[in-house]
């Protein structure tokens, strides 16, 4: 737990969310701001900052982060449309949140990638 660490608060339960799936190690919650009509954030609880450092830190962890993009994704009902999973890291990508977080978007048709 870090105190200034918006996604560990809410692991902690001081900041409200819309949990949808959780695992001894993991939470799944509702985006605040969504970008398709299903937008889910996939989180483990203890704090790493992005997908390179828990790969690095601890790659079980990491693979149990990617079992519950999966499980979100069937309980959401995506697998048959298809849906996109999305781990920004740094400037570039416009991470704004530093504990690692998986998108799971679906929904609707995506469009491309990458936006211009
Ligand atoms: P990223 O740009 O990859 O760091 O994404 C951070 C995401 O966290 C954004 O999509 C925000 O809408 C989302 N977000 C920020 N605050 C909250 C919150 N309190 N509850 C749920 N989602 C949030």
């Amino acid at each position: 737990m870090t105190s200034d660490c918006l996604f560990c608060r809410i692991v902690a339960g001081e900041i409200p969310a819309t949990v949808v799936h959780e695992t001894d190690t993991t939470l799944a919650f509702r985006d605040i701001a969504p970008k398709a009509p299903v937008h889910v954030l996939v989180i483990p609880k203890a704090h790493h900052t992005d997908v390179v450092e828990i790969a690095k830190a601890d790659p079980g962890l990491a693979g149990q982060v990617l079992a519950a993009c999966a499980a979100v994704a069937e309980a959401e009902g995506l697998p048959e449309g298809g849906f996109r999973v999305i781990f920004n890291v740094g400037r570039n990508a416009g991470q704004e949140v530093f504990h690692v977080h998986a998108h799971v978007l679906g929904g609707r048709p995506l469009g491309p990638m990458v936006m211009a």
